[in-house]
């Protein structure tokens, strides 16, 4: 067997995003960190977020409203209290990103001292105020650059690159009474071999699961980790079935992942059919302008009626000009791929961008396992209730992370020496015969999940989708106890578990709300509830 490195550490941090390099930099002022992450440390919707974070700093605002927003945008599942709280604390979670360094948009000062210039703040959809403040339109990577730049240089932060978590140890795992969590089998990358780290406290913050569908506005890392690990673990998961989609994401062999923003609609881009046809007129009054989840519809309604592989968005009217002006990085990433925007419609899919369900959580980040908390988008707070409200799932990171920080502090005194854990044990398993297994599989879920329990849902489709993934879920089992992991065992291991709870999360859910869509159930409850599940174990 090769040699197995244990690690040890007051808290361990898994995910290096905005919500997991808060909660480190919180806690290492008087702890040991241990922050691991499974690709390149930038590497997580963090660093691609666009648009900013949503806090009240106009004297116009009030957190009243940006809760009433919230409150509507989640069509009637948010959690009142949590929306509250997380709105009243989101100005001191901003203040303590910009002690951080990072820079936020000013308004602009003709003359005199520019750093006491209000903070510019934009309006997205959804927000009654302009509350949204940016940095440029890449907020998340300035947030990110910023926050691991101080963690990479903390004392107290041992940050371990291209470590991939594989399951979370408690003592329920190792038949010791109660149920707290000891710490984390990683599978380091470079190495090929599993270590173990024993932690006092642990942290998912390992982002969303949107790598389960076909096309995704998401890194390659939001494979659902932290939902799987969790569940095998014994927690509860709620709202699963809650995916928010983007319209219209770049469709094109060669372009992975690159969002086409809603401002090209608002600039008076039009939706065509391939035939050139307009369709969005025979939808929404409001044709293009009408709400995201209403594009993704009307968009993913046309390509599955045609058995079309995309739709087109057009704004060749305009003159190159104003297109050059308006749209310069999506006009030369799209000139990049052989695609002239000024003269050719842009062919556009609508893609999984945002998991509004995950681990249940209380407003400490606290799971239902002791010791183990759950941060950022693989959470569930009850923020977001059925549709999030655009802006508000960076701010959540940031407040929850918070909140977590403090409660582990509050409690760390009580836990003296490290929890004893054993190694893992690789003796039963050999090196994979067949790739191809790993290969097809990760294809055949995507593929299913788009196409069955998308956008647009029935009882049909979801019944398919459960038989397939069942099957998917045996053979990969099988797999995995028998063959050495690897980064693809391994995220398919979890995609493949994140698959069934969105599955059956959406069978339980007997209407239309927010962002789930049955056209079995097009009415909506009067008394609706989260939904909830419960492992068995
Ligand atoms: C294109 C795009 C634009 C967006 N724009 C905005 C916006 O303007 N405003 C807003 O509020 N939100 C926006 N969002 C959403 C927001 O960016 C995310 O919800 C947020 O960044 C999630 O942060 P996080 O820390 O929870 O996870 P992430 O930033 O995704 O980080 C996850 C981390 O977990 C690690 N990880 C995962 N699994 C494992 C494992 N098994 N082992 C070890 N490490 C693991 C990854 O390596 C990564 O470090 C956008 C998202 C996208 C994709």
């Amino acid at each position: 067997m090769k040699q197995v490195v244990e690690h040890q550490s007051d808290i361990l941090v898994i995910g290096s995003g905005a919500a997991g390099l808060t909660l480190a930099l919180h806690l290492a002022a008087k702890h040991q960190v241990i922050l691991i992450s499974k690709g390149p440390l930038a590497e997580g919707s963090t660093f691609y977020a666009q648009g900013g974070i949503a806090s009240v700093f106009d004297e116009s605002d009030t957190i009243e409203s940006h809760v009433d927003d919230t409150l509507i945008a989640g069509a009637g599942l948010c959690d009142k209290q949590v929306v509250t709280y997380t709105a009243e604390n989101a100005k001191d979670a901003m203040k303590w990103l910009i002690n951080c360094g990072v820079a936020f948009d000013k308004e602009e000062v003709n003359d005199g001292d520019e750093s006491s210039a209000p903070y510019h703040l934009t309006r997205e959809g959804g927000h009654s105020h302009r509350r949204i403040l940016h940095s440029a339109d890449a907020t998340g990577k300035a947030v990110q650059v910023t926050l691991q730049d101080q963690a990479l240089n903390h004392p107290n932060i041992k940050v371990l690159e291209r470590y991939n978590a594989i399951d979370l140890i408690t003592t329920r795992k190792l038949n010791r009474p109660g149920n707290r969590v000891l710490g984390a089998y990683v599978w380091n990358r470079d190495k090929e071999h599993v270590e173990s780290v024993s932690a006092k406290f642990v942290a998912l913050a390992t982002g969303g699961s949107s790598k389960v569908y076909q096309y995704t506005s998401n890194p390659d890392i939001a494979s659902g980790d932290g939902i799987a690990m969790a569940w095998r673990a014994g927690c509860r998961v709620a709202n699963m079935e809650f995916n928010q989609f983007h319209p219209t994401c770049l469709y094109h062999a060669d372009a992975k992942n690159f969002l086409l923003t809603e401002a090209l609609r608002g600039e008076g881009a039009f939706l065509r059919r391939p035939d050139g046809s307009r369709f969005m007129p025979d939808f929404d009054e409001r044709a293009e302008l009408a709400p995201r989840d209403v594009v993704a519809r009307a968009i993913d309604y046309e390509m599955k009626r045609l058995g079309s592989d995309c739709v087109y968005l057009d704004i060749t009217h305009k003159s190159a000009e104003f297109i050059i002006k308006h749209f310069p990085t999506i006009y030369e990433r799209c000139l990049s791929i052989g695609i002239d925007i000024t003269k050719t419609p842009i062919p556009v899919v609508p893609a999984a961008h945002y998991t509004c369900g995950g681990v249940m959580t209380d407003l400490h980040g606290q799971t239902d396992i002791n010791g183990l908390y759950a941060i950022g988008e693989v959470a569930y707070t009850g923020l977001h209730g059925a549709n999030r409200l655009a802006s508000n799932s960076l701010l959540e990171c940031l407040v929850f992370a918070r909140a977590a920080s403090q409660d582990i502090e509050s409690q760390l005194h009580k836990h003296t020496t490290y929890p004893t854990i054993p190694s893992w044990d690789e003796s039963q398993v050999g090196n994979s015969d067949e790739e191809v297994v790993i290969a097809h599989n990760w294809h055949e879920l995507r593929l299913f999940m788009w196409d069955y329990v998308g956008i647009v849902r029935t009882d049909k489709r979801l019944e398919r989708a459960l038989r397939r993934c069942l099957m998917l879920q045996q053979e990969i089992q099988e797999y995995y106890s028998n063959f050495r992991v690897s980064n693809n065992l391994l995220e398919l291991r979890n995609l493949v578990q994140v698959a069934e709870l969105i599955i059956r999360s959406a069978m339980e859910r007997k209407e239309s709300r927010g962002l789930h869509y049955n056209l079995d159930y097009p009415q909506q409850l009067e008394n609706p509830q989260p939904t909830v599940l419960k492992p068995d174990n």
